[in-house]
């Protein structure tokens, strides 16, 4: 075969294959990396473009009314594909268009190899976050004025394709050739390409070596590790963080000094200094990242110590790293080194994978095309970190298998220990002067006696007000019908193609008489399941049976129990099948692990048992711990969905109250740790915060450090008198009442509004309330649970809209960040108190008013204004932002707490007045 491609794009009257119609071209012809023909039409459908088509591409029905028919064209098509590869931005739709038309006009269809461009733009860039056509010209810079016209369409897609042929070659011989074995179960046809490639390189004695660490068969980026510049020599005493903060201006010129940043420096060296913890509430636009990352490298450089600074999420790791680290490191007068450290479970275990390079037989195309996608990442990758990588879901559990993994490592012993992704980070960590963790490992690593993470003294903890919630998540336990039966899945039927057929596979191909063994495992698999079945349908009609049953935020129906008071004919069965699904999960991880000891099976294999051992054994003691055990720290619960099957039930356990703990095992321990956050402190106060993590018996700094923003000449604060107190009306008469409220807001804001909720079913309402008004043509409603899509997608939605009003519960009160003109009102439909239905707050309140305490002025309330106050933090994300909130909870006026919620606010206008008295200030302001 010449090396020769036809791409092609084809615009079409909708979707259907056989109805619908082509009705523009663009063809291009590719021979040796050149375009030698080109050819572009519109094709006369002789039918109606819907509107959607029209405004989709831009075409209009006089466009095509002159153009010719599809059967006039086909000839020179034909000619074109002659001795080519078929190549298309996905194949099968463009292909199957063209074949039907071909049929229905008679001419002659050449059978050609396919190239799809999106298979091989996700197999040779697999860290691209999307694999639009659009996204891709952006991202590789390639010209494409029109999307969705097939002219420019195949002009962006033969650039494409140009691109990933060099991309192709570049790669190294041993990758190619694995890939060239695993070319049949492609989509594309890639087996004779990379023929041509390896031979070429062969002809060429073009050898890996110099640009690739090439061991045991298996291409790697070479790992060049910056030399450090000697700091010795100076006086890390002399620096002075006024002048040092002055340097950043040279590298970035938006960046201002601000009083409040260097206060904040301020208070973190004199806390690291004098060895105390520090609660610092830093007001949004302090800068506050580089306010402890200063303090903090200059305290590593000084004392020689590693600093830990851990984030909330392993997205903010990435984010100070690629932002004010490399400012950081621009501006400084002196080298420092910061290592990203995330759970073991990120880093790919070099051992595992090339294990299932070579034993998997029975490979699905999930699992070849992830192997091959991670065989180009290898090359490219200095990380081995997943988050780096785009896998598919398919791709997910493949790499669930080949992560890096305690149970299964082999250390020193392994092949790969020198060039080991997580070991390498490890040592990295070892020598910086920052270690970048998160939330989760920090946790992870005081619950193991800090084995995880090098020795530190002093820490900095950002978004400080998620720790409480991440503790009590991470060291509880939760456990679902879905995921164990996933798991016992992992272990399937011995003539199916999961972990016992493949144990069948090895005792027969290595002689070894194991049958009534794996016979056994296979009848303790159908019983475990259905046991485990039995169990949760017995827990639902349980919980369904309750009478204090309640719904939480999310809609789901959740009972708190205690397994030593329970009682009932159904709570026995629910007792005596735990007690039998507990003793089956242990049989089957013993026969399973046996077998596994007997077998002489490829490591592969072995891993797999192990892990699945391991994992059974957590099933079984989780079990126990919810089912049977009761410790009075503990609370748990039970989440139902009100639809879901019979069986589908959530089981939860976690501990009520962290503070002894973090302060035995965190605050006890180390010498400095430092808590910062947008919202810590209550009415100046920073009570709450230190009793619920536990620094009531810590030496510690405070600080609240004011924003730079002029909230007085930035936000104004509305609180509508005629909205009705919700215990005065039916829940339908309020939900109508906000909806009209709010649709009389949106006209004057023109959207631009985000509406925060406390519950998932008034959102719900409110929404369909909202959508079923007249008057609000041209808004596009958005609702969290009502719209598709994670929170991320549904605020990039929203930003993309002119006129959006964004409806949101729970995650939006504090994760979304949305400068500038995209958001300028706030609609606070109710004072944000947890439900005292809540599992955790129920238990923590009974426990305060056993102790005589109260647990409203103690425990619901400063809760509530701490996430009023990051509920209102939202509008406000920059100095020339401008905004409205609107509360309508009526309590923040009739109650005496009310003047809390305000109090903790910053000083801004308040206006208290009915609705069309406020909208006409709001009019005249905006
Ligand atoms: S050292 Fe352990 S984690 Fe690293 S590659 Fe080897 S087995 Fe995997």
């Amino acid at each position: 075969m010449k090396n020769r491609f036809f791409v092609i794009d084809v615009e079409t009257t909708g979707n259907k294959i056989g109805t619908d119609k082509i009705i523009q071209i663009g063809a291009i012809l590719i021979e040796n990396g050149e375009i030698i023909e080109q050819f572009a039409s519109f094709v006369n459908p002789n039918m109606k473009l819907s509107s959607f088509i029209k405004q989709f591409t831009g075409i209009e029905d006089e466009m095509l009314s002159k153009a010719p028919t599809f059967d006039l064209i086909a000839p020179m098509l034909s000619e074109m594909l002659e001795d080519s590869y078929f190549v298309a931005h996905n194949v099968p739709f463009d292909i199957a268009f063209l074949k039907a038309e071909f049929r229905k006009c008679g001419a002659k269809w050449r059978n050609c190899p396919t190239l799809d461009t999106v298979e091989l733009s996700r197999l040779l860039f697999p860290t691209l976050n999307s694999y639009k056509l659009n996204q891709l010209a952006t991202e590789l810079s390639i010209e494409h004025d029109q999307p969705h016209r097939a002219d420019s369409d195949a002009e962006a897609t033969a650039q494409l394709l140009v691109n990933l042929l060099i991309k192709l070659k570049s790669l190294p011989l041993v990758t190619l050739k694995k890939m060239q074995s695993y070319a049949a179960s492609f989509q594309s046809s890639l087996k004779n390409l990379l023929k041509d490639i390896i031979n070429e390189k062969k002809q060429l004695l073009l050898t890996d070596t110099e640009d690739y660490d090439i061991h045991r068969n298996i291409a790697l980026k070479v790992q060049r590790r910056q030399s450090q510049i000697e700091n010795e020599r100076l006086n890390f005493d002399d620096f002075e963080t006024k002048s040092i903060i002055a340097l950043l201006k040279k590298v970035d010129p938006k960046f201002e000094v601000r009083d409040g940043q260097i206060e904040m420096i301020e208070t973190i060296e004199e806390a690291f200094k004098a060895r105390v913890h520090g609660l610092l509430e830093a007001g949004t636009g302090t800068g506050k990242t580089i306010g402890y990352l200063l303090p903090s490298i200059l305290h590593a450089k000084k004392t020689g110590k590693r600093i830990v600074i851990s984030t909330y999420t392993t997205h903010l790791q990435e984010q100070i790293m690629e932002q004010e680290i490399k400012i950081l490191k621009k501006a400084l007068p002196f080298s420092f080194e910061a290592t990203i450290l995330k759970g073991r479970h990120h880093y790919l275990c070099l051992r595992k994978f090339e294990e299932y390079l070579e034993t998997d037989s029975d490979d699905t195309y999930d699992t070849i095309f992830t192997k091959s996608q991670i065989l180009v990442w290898l090359t490219e990758t200095s990380n081995g970190d997943v988050d780096e990588i785009n896998l598919s879901s398919g791709g997910r559990l493949f790499w669930n298998k080949v992560k890096s993994d305690s149970s299964c490592c082999s250390s020193k012993e392994c092949p790969w220990f020198s060039r080991c992704y997580y070991r390498q980070k490890r040592n990295e960590a070892e020598v910086s002067d920052l270690i970048i963790t998160n939330h989760a490992l920090l946790l992870s690593d005081m619950k193991s006696d800090f084995s995880l993470i090098p020795a530190y003294s002093e820490l900095v903890i950002d978004e400080a007000h998620h720790l409480d919630d991440v503790a009590s998540d991470h060291l509880g336990i939760k456990l679902d019908y879905t995921s164990i039966q996933t798991l016992l899945n992992q272990i399937g039927l011995s003539d199916g193609i999961e972990l016992l057929h493949k144990i069948k596979l090895a005792t027969k191909s290595m002689n070894i008489g194991l049958s009534s063994e794996i016979d056994k495992v296979e009848e303790q698999y159908i019983e475990t399941k259905n046991m485990i079945d039995e169990l949760f349908r017995t827990i639902r009609t349980y919980t369904l049976a309750q009478k204090q049953q309640s719904k939480n935020e999310i809609g789901r129906i959740t009972y708190r129990f205690d397994s030593s008071s329970e009682e009932g004919p159904l709570w026995k069965s629910v007792k005596s099948y735990t007690f039998l699904a507990i003793e089956m999960l242990e049989d089957i991880k013993f026969n399973i692990l046996s077998i596994g000891e007997k077998l002489e099976a490829p490591f592969g294999l072995i891993t797999d048992i192990k892990s699945l051992g391991k994992a059974l054994g957590d099933i079984s003691n989780g079990l126990s711990k919810l089912l049977f055990e009761h410790e009075s720290n503990n609370v748990t619960w039970v989440e139902i969905e009100p639809k879901g099957a019979q069986n589908s039930a959530f089981l939860y356990c976690q501990p009520i109250d962290i503070s002894e703990l973090l302060a035995d095992r965190l605050f006890a321990k180390k010498e400095s740790v430092i808590l910062t956050s947008a919202t810590l402190a209550i009415n100046d106060s920073f009570q709450y915060i230190k009793s619920s993590l536990g620094l009531l018996d810590f030496e510690v700094i405070t600080k609240k450090i004011a924003s730079p923003f002029s909230y007085k000449d930035q936000v104004q604060l509305m609180l509508p008198t005629d909205v009705p107190e919700i215990k005065d009306v039916e829940q339908t008469e309020f939900t109508c009442e906000i909806a009209s409220k709010i649709i009389e807001i949106a006209r004057v804001t023109r959207g631009r509004m985000l509406v925060l909720f406390t519950s998932y079913d008034m959102l719900e309402k409110t929404f369909y309330n909202v959508k079923a008004a007249a008057g609000l043509d041209g808004f596009v409603l958005i609702g969290q649970g009502i719209s598709s899509g994670s929170r991320d997608r549904l605020t990039k939605s929203f930003k993309q809209h002119e006129q959006a009003i964004l409806f949101g519960t729970s995650s939006f009160w504090e994760g979304i960040d949305i400068p500038g003109e995209d958001l300028s009102c706030i609609v606070i439909v109710r004072l944000p108190f947890s439900s005292p239905d809540n599992a955790i707050m129920a238990r923590k309140s009974e426990l305060m008013k056993q102790e005589g305490k109260n647990a409203f002025m103690d425990l619901f309330l400063p809760q509530a204004i701490l996430r009023f106050k990051q509920g209102f933090g939202r509008l406000i994300r920059a100095k020339n932002d401008r905004g409205v909130v609107f509360v309508l909870d009526r309590r923040l006026s009739t109650k005496s707490y009310g003047k809390k919620f305000i109090y903790a606010l910053p000083p801004i206008e308040i206006y208290e007045e009915k609705t069309d008295v406020l909208l006409k200030k709001l009019s005249d302001w905006l």
